[in-house]
């Protein structure tokens, strides 16, 4: 099969695109031929080495994929059905979905979602899923439309797009934080009702500023996280799933003890099933599907490490579908 391959030995760490044996796919009860992955932030850090997701050694990376059961001893799963998979460590400790095929454990699948094919699941892939964890987290915590602006940081990356999709659809007013101006017009076509500068928010702020968000969607982490937790009215929640801008959180506890704010933290990668399928279910209904083909751009499998490289760089938009057996 085609694969990518990280590897690391005495050369130092490398990727590849590469012809792999199928015997050397891990152990697990269901085979997959694999449809379509995509490249998550995760992937990009994991192909260009930029940060420690890989685990071990020689890796497969792709957090993602969508396709068809080729054998399975798995109760829940028989040849033919089509499944979907985002995280479980994945791509991280267990060979991924940049590949033509993939052994997993059952218990990490669930079924395609209907209303989508394999491609659609992939330009929403985890970070579409996460966007849609992030909302949910927004409405547990009572975060409602007529409460004012929701702020989306890292918005013309993947988790943004989708979040500002989402939220609009929903009928929330979207301001949309944005290092690049030139996709204004991308994200005013999403929904953002705005677009400001994320340098506004970059750097150290002060502890508790104007009350601005009825809530947020933060990908960026940082000195960015801090401004928006002191920029929350009375209240607010930020749910924040990312680090593109760091993974420090230089914060007081301001915000939380005079505002009443909330810092929903959102994982993914873990998320029980049950969580899975509500937040798919809902992507399949609040997801505005004509948004699906301006969101993403397709690569083959070919083009993963170079595409890998430009997401570093901050220079894809939107989300990236792999088309695995091209
Ligand atoms: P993308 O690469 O698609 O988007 C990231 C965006 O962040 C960029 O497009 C850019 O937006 C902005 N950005 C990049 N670098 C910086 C910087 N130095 N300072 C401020 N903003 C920056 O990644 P995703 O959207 O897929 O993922 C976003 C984050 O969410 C990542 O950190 C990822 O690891 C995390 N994540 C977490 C998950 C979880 O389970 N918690 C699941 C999925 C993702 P713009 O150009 O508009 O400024």
């Amino acid at each position: 099969m085609k694969a990518i391959l990280i590897n690391k030995d005495d050369n130092g760490y490398s990727a590849q695109f590469t012809d792999v044996d199928e015997s050397q796919l891990p152990e697990g009860d269901v085979t997959v031929k694999v449809d379509y992955s995509t490249l998550n932030y995760k992937d990009s850090l994991a192909i260009t080495g930029t940060s420690p997701v890989v685990r071990s050694f020689p890796m497969v990376p792709g957090i993602d994929l969508a396709g068809t059961v080729e054998a399975s001893s798995h109760p829940e799963f028989q040849a033919g059905d089509k499944v979907l998979l985002n995280g479980f460590g994945v791509g991280e400790v267990h060979w991924g979905g940049l590949a033509q095929k993939a052994c997993l454990k059952g218990d990490w699948l669930i079924p395609l979602p209907d209303v989508f094919t394999p491609k659609q699941t992939m330009a929403i892939g985890t970070a579409g899923y996460t966007a849609m964890l992030c909302v949910l987290g927004l409405e547990r915590n009572g975060v409602t439309p007529e409460q004012g602006e929701i702020l989306v940081t890292g918005a013309a990356g993947g988790v943004g797009s989708v979040a500002i999709s989402i939220l609009a659809k929903l009928g929330y007013t979207v301001v949309a934080s944005t290092g690049r101006p030139e996709q204004a017009d991308y994200l005013k076509g999403l929904g953002a009702a705005a677009t400001i500068d994320r340098n506004e928010l970059s750097e150290k702020g002060r502890p508790l500023g104007k009350e601005r968000w009825a809530g947020a969607v933060d990908a960026v982490g940082s000195h960015t996280l801090a401004n928006v937790c002191a920029g929350l009215k009375y209240g607010g929640t930020v749910a924040a799933c990312g680090l593109a801008g760091g993974f420090d959180l230089p914060a007081t506890v301001m915000p939380f003890i005079l505002r009443g704010v909330t810092l929903a933290g959102i994982d993914s990668v873990y998320r029980p099933k049950a969580d899975r399928i509500e937040a798919w279910n809902r992507l399949g209904t609040d997801l505005d599907f004509g948004h699906i083909e301006a969101i993403m751009s397709e690569i083959p499998l070919s083009g993963a490490i170079a595409a890998a490289a430009d997401q570093m760089a901050g220079k894809v938009r939107g989300r990236v579908v792999v088309d695995v057996n091209r």
